[in-house]
């Protein structure tokens, strides 16, 4: 059984002029248990909603979403989401910003703390459980974002351009201990990004979107050895494939909706 199908997905959203805005058209993906796809495509494809529908946050016009076989109907503790902005709660300290859905689910504190501590070792912010959002730095930030999505033991992890806001050297680290995070829960992943050297650096397969109305263009397997050597001949000529599919998509006039 795959990990998350999308049989035929469609999305139609109104405009502001009251027209149909077709977001996604006959949507078709599947990922197997443990994957980590990377989705590119031009701007306004559709990434973003795509993403959404998995997280169960909206639900498509027509299709369907199975995640474990499953019908996606709302969110669920099986799925956990990183934005590109962390939204942390700036009244609570970082360990219980993580702990949020336990406190949520009537889970009492020691047992919070102990779980919630668990994860902010695994990314690397032993020492500032007491410290408030407004004293972190974005890496900080998004690695509590991570911990607290990674806290419910989710089988599906769904990410949101999630370095996009930071500095160059903050996020190739991120991006290195994101693969190694992965490696270790063994969860299935979706990664929006729009730049293909990020892509390429996480994914074990990279799919790219058309224009919108988005569909599936291409997926394109990537198991080079990690850590990626993005100055490889492999690197550089999947690199190049996968640019001339997005630029192609830029250039090509909008479909009729
Ligand atoms: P991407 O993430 O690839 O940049 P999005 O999924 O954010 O693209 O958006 C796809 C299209 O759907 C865009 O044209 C966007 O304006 C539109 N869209 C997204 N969300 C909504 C919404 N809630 N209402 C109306 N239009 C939307």
């Amino acid at each position: 059984m795959s990990a998350i199908d999308l049989l035929d997905v469609r999305k139609v959203y109104r405009d502001r002029d009251g027209q149909d805005l077709v977001a996604l058209e006959r949507t078709r993906l599947s990922l197997a248990a443990g994957e980590f796809l990377c989705l590119l495509g031009p701007s306004g494809c559709g990434k973003s909603t795509l993403l959404n529908l998995v997280a169960g946050f909206e639900a498509p016009s027509s299709g369907e979403i199975r995640v474990a076989g499953r019908r996606v109907e709302r969110p669920g503790a099986d799925r956990g989401v990183v934005f590109q902005q962390p939204t942390l709660m700036p009244w609570l300290t970082v360990i219980d910003n993580v702990a949020f859905h336990l406190t949520l689910k009537g889970v009492g504190r020691a047992e919070r703390r102990e779980r919630a501590q668990a994860y902010l070792d695994l990314v690397g912010l032993r020492g500032f459980e007491r410290h408030y959002p407004a004293e972190l730095s974005g890496g900080m930030s998004q690695r509590v974002g991570i911990a607290r999505a990674l806290l419910m033991n989710p089988a599906v992890i769904l990410m949101d351009e999630p370095f996009a806001a930071l500095d160059a050297q903050t996020k190739s680290e991120m991006q290195e201990e994101l693969v190694a995070i992965w490696e270790r829960v063994g969860a299935t992943v979706i990664f929006v990004t729009h730049s293909v050297d990020e892509a390429l650096v996480l994914g074990t397969r990279v799919a790219v979107m058309s224009r919108r109305p988005g569909r599936i263009r291409e997926v394109l397997p990537f198991d080079a050895p990690r850590p990626r050597d993005v100055t490889s001949p492999a690197f550089n000529d999947v690199k190049r494939h996968v640019l001339g599919l997005i630029r192609a998509e830029s250039a090509r006039p909008p479909r009729a909706a």
